[in-house]
């Protein structure tokens, strides 16, 4: 069975007919830190981020599944 649904892109706008890849902005590491554990030991942007406990640095690369 063909799927035909089609849905607007939140990133472009346009009207889509295929799945849309799989993204998320920020690891759920980050999610469950305190807001001030974000301000003070995590680093953020659209492309990485680095958390720094005091006995080890983990370190994310955001991809997307297509
Ligand atoms: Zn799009």
């Amino acid at each position: 069975m063909l799927n035909t649904q089609k849905y607007i892109c939140k990133n472009c706008g346009q009207e889509h007919d295929v799945w849309p890849a799989l993204a998320y902005s920020s690891p759920t590491f980050y999610n469950d830190l305190s807001d001030t554990d974000k301000e003070s030991i995590a680093e953020l942007d659209s492309d990485f981020c680095v958390i720094e406990h005091p006995d080890q640095t983990d370190r994310f690369i955001r991809c997307s599944l297509t």
